[in-house]
């Protein structure tokens, strides 16, 4: 395969493979690296498995759980509003104070964390048009080629301009000295 991405170009686009958002070029890359590359398919394991568990969480509400309550109800709305920094002060110190207190809520903060620092491992920044301005960049590179095609006409132009301009000044040099 002429493309090949690097480990750190796998782990940034992992949160769209695993949520199958990738066009199907860079999918296939992704796959491809996957099946030679031991340490991104654990990372794929991971993500796959918490991001089932993630989806899975919604599906607790069967109410035996004593801890299912209202403040808990409360907590998984606010859930990723807090682990995104998004609430007011008084808000984030309940939702803290609801984790600390209810084993559900703890564990699915746990389970955020680590979703969010598996799929951002290698990279600090972790907001969305980051992500989405990374992957552009890698599907720029990845599609080099057909680029340098589509500039030749523009060199072409270029030269065309240039020789035009220098008939146009020689011309114009001509009639001044003969
Ligand atoms: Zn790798």
């Amino acid at each position: 395969m002429e493309n090949k991405l690097t480990c750190n170009q796998v782990v940034a686009l992992m949160s769209f493979y695993v949520e199958d958002k990738l066009n199907s070029r860079l999918k296939e890359y992704v796959d491809e690296h996957l099946r030679h590359c031991p340490k991104c398919r654990e990372v794929y394991m991971q993500s796959k498995k918490i991001v089932s568990h993630i989806l899975s969480l919604t599906d607790y509400e069967d109410e035996t759980n004593p801890y299912y309550t209202k403040q808990y109800e409360d907590f998984k709305n606010n859930l990723s509003a807090y682990i995104d920094n998004e609430l007011n002060e008084n808000e984030s110190i309940r939702i803290k104070k609801i984790a600390i207190s209810n084993p559900l809520a703890r564990k699915d903060l746990e389970d955020m964390y680590t979703f969010k620092k598996l799929l951002h491992s290698s990279f600090e920044k972790t907001r969305t048009e980051w992500k989405n301005d990374y992957s552009k960049l890698i599907i720029n590179k990845l599609s080099k080629n057909p680029e340098k095609i589509q500039i030749d006409p523009f060199y072409k132009l270029i030269g065309a301009f240039t020789a035009l301009i220098s008939i146009i000044v020689f011309g114009f040099l001509a009639t001044l000295y003969f």
